[in-house]
């Protein structure tokens, strides 16, 4: 549970239907409503010299089956990883097991050296460590994380391997170990704190690896600090979906044992942080992909 300064006048703060609705917590997903006028389709039909009608088509511009390279650029090649989770070849990788790797990519949230420990290829959360965040920034992206809850069972609900996956550090996917341990279901393994549960629950043993694969689109903020586009997220859970292009319904962030708080304007681009809820949950192998808007 992400702990968050909140007052009384935030809670009173919204005052139309839609806003009281982004508030509540545990609200229903929501998808991401299309703009139908996107993109722009034209159509026009062609004679060939042989006076045969064809309909060709223009998406955005570009005629659809373009050859024409310099018309519909290919799209670049990547080499994907050896096998499946490893980094791809433009990948930004944040954590590769090492200890250089550890200090080289993250702090703590002050910036300073992490007191996290990293153990057997994995960085393991210290109690009263803090966050982990890295160095790199990031906003929208396609992110790739390992984690294992400890084989050690101890505790039970929210107390039981919690830790928590926070994109610009903000949003938590929720890190829980979920194998036969019940708590609320917005809080469970895979959850967008307190807005959004997973479609299943996909979680393996304590102390098994397990792998969370999320796309990510940051919200975008007017000048004024109001969300104008709310953020996305498509997870897998050990290749499980989970998340399926959830938008979600305003911050994650902890305010009271039924509430969650709501979005709050911030930079484009932000560290990636993981909680220290005072479980020794380990990560390895965390790679980015930064994604277009
Ligand atoms: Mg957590």
């Amino acid at each position: 549970m992400a702990k968050s300064k909140s007052s009384l006048a935030d809670l009173f703060r919204f005052t139309t239907p839609a806003a009281a609705l982004a508030l509540g917590a545990a609200a229903p997903s929501l998808h991401a409503q299309e703009d139908m006028t996107k993109p722009e389709i034209k159509v026009e039909t062609k004679k060939d010299a042989n006076g045969r009608e064809s309909v060709y088509m223009y998406i955005d511009g570009v005629k659809v089956h373009e050859t024409d390279t310099s018309k519909q650029p290919l799209p670049p090649v990547v080499t994907p990883g050896d096998k499946p989770g490893a980094p791809p070849s433009d990948a930004v990788v944040l954590f590769d097991g090492s200890a250089d790797s550890f200090s080289a990519n993250w702090t703590d949230t002050k910036g300073g050296p992490s007191k996290w420990k990293v153990v057997d290829g994995a960085m393991e959360s210290v109690r009263r460590a803090g966050y982990v965040q890295s160095k790199e920034k990031f906003g929208s992206c396609q992110l790739h994380i390992e984690w294992a809850s400890p084989a050690k069972v101890q505790g039970d609900g929210q107390g039981r391997g919690n830790s928590g996956v926070f994109l610009m550090g903000t949003y938590e996917i929720q890190v829980l170990d979920s194998y036969e341990n019940q708590t609320y279901a917005d809080g469970q393994a895979g959850a967008l704190y307190g807005r959004s549960k997973p479609l299943v629950n996909a979680s393996r043993k304590p102390g098994e690896w397990q792998s969370y694969d999320i796309i990510f689109h940051r919200p975008l903020f007017d000048k004024e600090g109001k969300v104008t586009r709310r953020a996305t997220f498509t997870v897998l859970h050990n290749g499980v979906l989970i998340q399926d292009h959830t938008v979600l319904s305003g911050g994650t962030g902890w305010r009271g044992p039924h509430a969650a708080s709501e979005y709050k304007a911030h930079p484009d681009k932000m560290p990636l942080s993981m909680q220290d809820h005072g479980n020794p949950v380990r990560f390895r192998n965390i790679w980015v992909r930064p994604l277009e808007d």
